[in-house]
């Protein structure tokens, strides 16, 4: 049986590579019920997911990971995110709350799954947002190969980060994948990198998505020494919030904002991600821009 809703660390030991196995299956149901995804698109969206989750435990960070996909095809827009809440005092050090939530829009009945034939020309944008004030990084590369994970190597590839590469699976059931990492530093065993990469070429789909982390790798790595970490929980959650909300409505600007009021009696937000709701009527509004009811939050220049 496989692991639910899991991220696991491992390490080849005496070698400088390391890697993350994930495997949603909740967190991947809960992104379907939003949507009716024709079944290209609804690949691509758990290829990304999965993708997100991986990346965003390759940084030790507490903060969001964002990937986004815009093209001129059928897929416009595509968005995954990893949201990572640190430690609070007490909790043991390094033990995240990490959460997911994503989205793509199409139109038409897309029905072939290369990456041309859904986005069309179009890019990847990786976004890390530390949060606090730290410093946000962003990343764009245009997209080319048949699959996300081709997009993403060639990412990879082209940055100054360290060799990645990405293996992913994406099932009505659940969603699946693998990466590998190449640390930097002393190399005890210069063949590590291509031998361990060239063994994960070998995985299937199938295999992404039904073997549990431990017999995964020992079919790709039973000639290695492979330390598999403790299991980490991974889950939906979406991040929108009625603070969020005002603050888009302050940002409308106090006259945009009373013309939407005065045209359709107060302003309804819907959440794409999770469906939540969000309700403003004319008093709500006048609130928001009132200096009395909604002191201005300082806002800071990044
Ligand atoms: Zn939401």
């Amino acid at each position: 049986m496989t692991e639910r809703d899991s991220l696991h660390r491992f390490l080849i030991e005496r070698t400088n590579v390391r890697g993350e196995w994930i495997h949603l299956d909740a967190t991947w149901k809960a992104l379907l019920e939003r949507a009716e995804y024709p079944a290209p698109v609804r690949e691509l969206l758990g290829e990304a997911l999965a993708a997100t989750a991986l990346l965003s435990a390759t940084i030790k960070f507490s903060g969001s990971l964002t990937l986004q996909i815009s093209g001129d095809g059928a897929v416009p827009m595509l968005v995954t995110q990893a949201q990572v809440g640190f430690a609070r005092s007490g909790e043991a050090e390094g033990h995240g709350r990490r959460t997911l939530r994503g989205l793509a829009h199409w139109h038409g009945t897309p029905e072939e799954r290369t990456l041309r034939a859904l986005c069309g020309n179009g890019h990847m944008t990786l976004n890390i947002d530390p949060g606090q004030g730290g410093e946000r990084y962003q990343g764009i590369v245009a997209l080319e190969g048949e699959r996300l994970s081709d997009a993403l190597r060639d990412y990879f590839d082209r940055s100054e980060q360290l060799p990645t590469r990405l293996w992913l699976a994406a099932g009505e059931q659940g969603v699946a994948g693998l990466l590998l990492q190449a640390l930097p530093g002393e190399v005890p065993d210069p063949d590590a990198w291509e031998r361990t990469v060239a063994l994960a070429d070998t995985v299937t789909p199938e295999e992404l998505l039904e073997l549990p982390a431990d017999q995964l790798l020992h079919r790709l790595y039973h000639e290695e020494d492979v330390r598999l970490f403790e299991r980490e929980p991974v889950g939906f959650h979406c991040s929108c919030s009625r603070e969020r909300v005002v603050d888009m409505i302050r940002g409308l600007g106090r006259e945009e904002a009373g013309s939407i009021v005065a045209e359709q009696g107060g302003i309804d937000v819907d959440c794409e991600f999770c469906g939540a709701h969000y309700g403003f009527d004319a008093v709500d509004v006048e609130a928001i821009f009132s200096a009395e009811g909604q002191p201005e939050v300082p806002r800071t220049e990044h």
